[in-house]
């Protein structure tokens, strides 16, 4: 006999199947794996449905019933986040966003782009690209995470350190709420002091306060030339002396500042295939420095000219400036292939953390010295966007026994010691709720409660993910 819980789940499914077309309602064998595989490539639960609409219309009559229902919804993009926020938990329907791509205006005059949320987030960099501009948010998953993904995650990256985070180039959201109203905020102006601004209640809160369906986003004239140098470093202070002299001598022509710790650099460019090294992978550090100017020689010389300096210094120890498109891509490639790195270790734990940039070295050192003690060939693998004061980590161990627990106290322990944050981009998701508190506040949690049960009554939205209400 079915129970309360089957009977609210075949009545919902008869109804959406009734509203909505075959297309758009995915049910049973039509479910494909994909809408319940983890990056690992573990099959969670199935979802109940799989819905796929088109339209903010949709999205919004599609939440109206789920909330009147009590069903729980889990709202996907690209799939390729790392805290299973998106993961479909038991007698959810998955809501991807996948069929709402349309980039809907590329306005040069205002610096601004509006798109539906599900586009990827390549697919708007090539598009702005075509009328020279760019989209500067940029991360390794580039040509499968979404804009709804990056927007829900308050997605960082590479050119923070110019452009800052996913919440700094959102200049305005349509968002559906849990019970289907439409918040419609798409503005295309920087300025507006009319109360609460509502759309960053939608940046960074994992899908849990609403459904981000479009926005406006901010785009930036293509810069003319773009230099990328891969550096190696005899220290973490030398690391420091290079930051503040790039950012005296390159000012906001600094795109991107990436560190890398021997391992890293080592580990990747002899076990990812296609993986080349520009320099002998025997140096303590790497820095991957990009400048991003206007005027193709000024850049140039400039770029130059620090890395002259500092070899001078002796603050870089050798050092190498793409001479092409193709050699920069190869250095970003380096820094790109840390998902590929992990897939070639043993049994490990990824981690994105934030620090104060003086305290980066004697944390490493420190998550390796206690590594050690749990499992002799256990080690951590360090990089990260320095000029952003975020590392991440990649903690391996040897096989059989699974440590993610022992392992993940450990760094997050030490994070915390350290006064870091535990997510400076991945966010909490599922797997790092337990660790909230280690950064956040009681009153802060209590206060993000308050926030939840406000705008979405029934707890239908990504239930559980962050904290549970
Ligand atoms: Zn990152």
């Amino acid at each position: 006999m079915a129970d309360g819980a089957d009977l609210v789940q075949s009545a919902i499914i008869g109804d959406l199947r009734a509203a909505f077309d075959a297309s758009t309602v995915l049910t049973g064998a039509d479910i494909d794996a994909r809408y319940h595989t983890d990056m690992a490539g573990i099959p969670v639960a199935p979802p109940l449905a799989v819905m796929r609409p088109r339209s903010t219309e949709e999205v919004s009559k599609f939440l109206k019933m789920c909330h009147a229902a009590r069903v729980p919804v889990t709202t996907q993009g690209g799939m390729t986040g790392l805290v299973r926020a998106t993961m479909p938990m038991p007698g959810e329907i998955v809501l991807s966003m996948e069929r709402m791509t349309a980039i809907e205006e590329v306005d040069t005059g205002g610096g601004v782009v509006i798109t539906q949320t599900g586009v990827p987030l390549q697919r708007l960099q090539e598009r702005v690209a075509q009328d020279g501009f760019m989209f500067p948010l940029d991360l390794g998953a580039r040509g499968s995470c979404t804009i709804g993904g990056n927007i829900s995650t308050n997605a960082g990256g590479n050119r923070v350190i110019r452009y800052g985070m996913t919440r700094d180039l959102v200049l305005g959201l349509e968002a559906v709420l849990a019970d289907g109203t439409v918040l419609k905020g798409v503005r295309k102006y920087i300025k507006n002091n009319t109360g609460v601004d509502l759309k960053q209640l939608f940046v960074g809160t994992e899908g849990t306060l609403g459904v981000v369906t479009r926005a406006a986003l901010r785009i930036f004239p293509a810069p003319a030339e773009q230099q990328v140098a891969l550096c190696a470093l005899p220290s973490f202070d030398s690391v420091r002396a290079l930051l503040a002299l790039a950012r005296g001598r390159l000012a906001g022509d600094l795109t991107a500042f990436e560190v890398m710790w021997n391992e890293y650099y080592r580990l990747t460019t002899t076990l990812v295939q296609g993986v080349a090294a520009p320099l002998p992978a025997n140096h303590p550090f790497y820095v991957l420095l990009e400048s991003s100017g206007s005027d193709a020689e000024r850049t140039r010389s400039d770029v130059e000219n620090l890395l002259e300096h500092a070899l001078e210094s002796g603050i870089i120890l050798d050092a190498t400036i793409a001479s092409s498109g193709a050699a920069a891509a190869a250095i970003w490639t380096i820094r790109d292939s840390s998902v590929e790195l992990g897939r070639a270790l043993g049994p490990r734990v990824g981690f994105d953390i934030s620090l104060a940039i003086d305290k980066m070295e004697a944390f490493a050192v420190e998550i390796n010295q206690r590594l050690k003690k749990i499992d002799q060939d256990a080690y951590g693998i360090v990089f990260g966007h320095a000029g952003d004061g975020n590392l991440h980590v990649i903690a391996t161990y040897s096989p059989p026994l699974d440590r993610t627990e022992e392992v993940t106290k450990l760094v997050y322990g030490i994070t915390g010691e350290f006064g870091g944050s535990i997510s400076a981009e991945h966010g909490i998701g599922i797997l790092k709720r337990p660790y909230l508190k280690l950064s956040r506040t009681e009153e802060e949690i209590e206060t993000m409660r308050t926030l939840k049960r406000a705008l979405d009554p029934h707890g239908i939205l990504n239930p559980g993910r962050i904290f549970t209400v």
